[in-house]
């Protein structure tokens, strides 16, 4: 073992915090959400058993225990879940007044609302995540998207002016374990606005908090099979994209899984939208507050341990402020409490699995070898589950693995620049487009900056906003099409000259 790779090891062992302001623990109420021991598939408005007779284990990874056994759906499954679909939609969801969609969507919505803190600890407890931001971003902007599409359903016609929009057909849509529910109602709520059926499956990972939404399905009253929802691997998600009766599907997750979708899809004539990976450049100016840009680079990319496709994984700082925003990060980050997710304290959550701590650990040990300065603050990790202590990279050369991959954890690479040109050159320097973040007290460089980015979202002295109106998605790498806002409609409608 090198001297690095000791030190790395030594560090990722957790020295104890020296401290003087010590946090009582403040639990959440875990018993507030019922988990089941086993769940089946929810077909035609309800649960059935697999025919694949196939089960695996979802864990919570803050802790490594079992939390129920989850069915994985075969061939059959798969087909039985697109039939339910399609008759759901040629039996009357397609044809349903739009302004009777759209009080499903609102019944959904208001469900979420109600039920917001079941779904918050199940969130947490099922994906590592802390218990803060599911409770105050994932589950309520889940909510905020029923709303949204909710409020289109009957008004497609000035959506998309001079146009007669109509419903695909059915949608396969499949999620990534990063946002299980937010990225479930990204999917379903515009699917269902536009008068579509869907067949969903979550990740492996993840599936708990979408089989707690079929419960709200059944609350809501909406039609059986309108929304089916098969857990499974990818095998499960290879089957839903090549099922010959799937008119339509949408993808979030890696850009390597992406490309092979776009492939099996190629010829076919099924609509496709990917949501894929990102290796966002968040670009402080030497003339932003910085303070402010300091809390917005640690929310850039430690909010929700990484595990977030527009993540702003690759700081970019003005030359004449780095040795000033690098000393006002690493004091900052030493005040992240990273820990029980359930607990309202946790700034730094879980590793969603062992695969994902394993890729992680693997992508700061190539920055430690090809060169990179690493530092982590003294961290006292659980001594059981999956974490990872908030990294930060300097000395970054852009060929480095770390400023080139998407590692998708709580790993920041730091570059410096001179010139806004050099910022934009480097920000580019990319197969990504997601997202990128401007700091800067000028309107006109923010303006000037945005238009030269090339990504999907551009935050100025902010991250990480979202907004149902707002569209989302990327190019390049990053994927294609749209969600979130009249743009996240469009993938969901074919549109007749009126
Ligand atoms: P995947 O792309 O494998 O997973 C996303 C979803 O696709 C999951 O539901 C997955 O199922 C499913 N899936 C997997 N293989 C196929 C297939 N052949 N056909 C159809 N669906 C499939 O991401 P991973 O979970 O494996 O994560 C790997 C890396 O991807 C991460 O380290 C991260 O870098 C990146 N990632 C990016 C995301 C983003 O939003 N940009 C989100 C998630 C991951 P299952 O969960 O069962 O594998």
């Amino acid at each position: 073992m090198t001297k690095e790779k000791r030190e790395l090891a030594r560090r990722q062992d957790k020295a104890p915090i020296a401290t003087a302001w010590d946090y009582a623990p403040a639990p959440e109420a875990r018993d507030i959400v019922k988990v089941q021991e086993r769940y089946g598939l929810f077909i035609g408005g309800k649960f059935v058993e697999p025919e694949s007779g196939e089960r695996y284990t979802t864990i919570d990874p803050a802790h490594e225990e079992p939390l129920s056994e989850i069915a994985q759906a075969g061939k059959a499954d798969v087909d039985r879940a697109v039939r339910a679909a399609r008759d759901a939609f040629a039996n009357g969801w397609s044809g349903l007044r739009p302004s009777e969609r759209a009080k499903y969507l609102f019944r959904i919505a208001r469900l979420l609302q109600e039920r917001s803190r079941e779904f918050a600890v199940l969130e947490s407890l099922n994906g590592g995540k802390p218990i803060r931001e599911s409770r105050d971003v994932d589950v309520p902007l889940a909510a905020a998207h029923f709303f949204y599409y909710a409020g289109w359903a009957d008004k497609l016609e000035y959506a998309f002016p001079n146009r007669t929009p109509r419903p695909i057909g059915v949608a396969g849509q499949i999620i990534p374990w990063n946002f299980p529910l937010l990225m479930l109602a990204w999917k379903i709520a515009p699917a269902l606005a536009a008068g579509n059926t869907v067949v969903l499956k979550p990740a492996e990972t993840t599936p708990l908090s979408a089989l707690l939404f079929c419960d709200v399905l059944r609350q809501a009253e909406l039609p059986p099979g309108v929304v089916n929802i098969i857990t499974g691997d990818g095998r499960t998600g290879a089957e839903l994209v090549s099922h010959p009766d799937v008119d339509k599907i949408a993808f979030t997750g890696s850009t390597e899984v992406g490309k092979a979708i776009q492939r099996t899809l190629a010829g076919t004539g099924k609509r496709l939208t990917l949501e894929l990976g990102g290796k966002a450049a968040n670009i402080v100016f030497d003339d932003a507050p910085l303070d402010q840009a300091v809390e917005g680079i640690i929310n850039g990319i430690y909010f929700n341990q990484g595990h977030v496709c527009c993540a702003g994984s690759r700081l970019l700082v003005q030359e004449s402020i780095y040795e000033t925003v690098v000393a006002k990060l690493k004091r900052r980050m030493a005040t992240l409490r990273v820990g029980d997710p359930l607990d309202k304290n946790t700034d730094v959550g879980a590793i969603n699995s062992k695969q994902q701590l394993e890729k992680i650990s693997a992508l700061v040990q190539s920055g430690v070898d090809e060169g990179a300065e690493i530092y982590q603050p003294p961290c006292k990790l659980p001594e059981r589950g999956y974490w990872f202590v908030p990294t930060v990279f300097t000395n970054v050369a852009q060929s480095y693995r770390i400023a080139q991959e998407e590692i998708f954890g709580p790993v920041l690479s730091v570059l410096t620049f001179r010139t806004p040109d050099e910022a934009i050159e480097k920000a580019n320097n990319t197969p990504y487009g997601l997202s990128a973040g401007v700091w800067t007290e000028k309107g006109s460089r923010i303006l000037a900056m945005a238009q030269k980015l090339r990504a999907g979202v551009v935050w100025a002295n902010t991250y990480n906003r979202f907004d149902p109106a707002s569209p989302f998605g990327g190019y390049k790498e990053s994927g294609f099409g749209r969600e979130g806002g009249r743009h996240g409609l469009e993938p969901y409608v074919v549109l007749d000259d009126a």
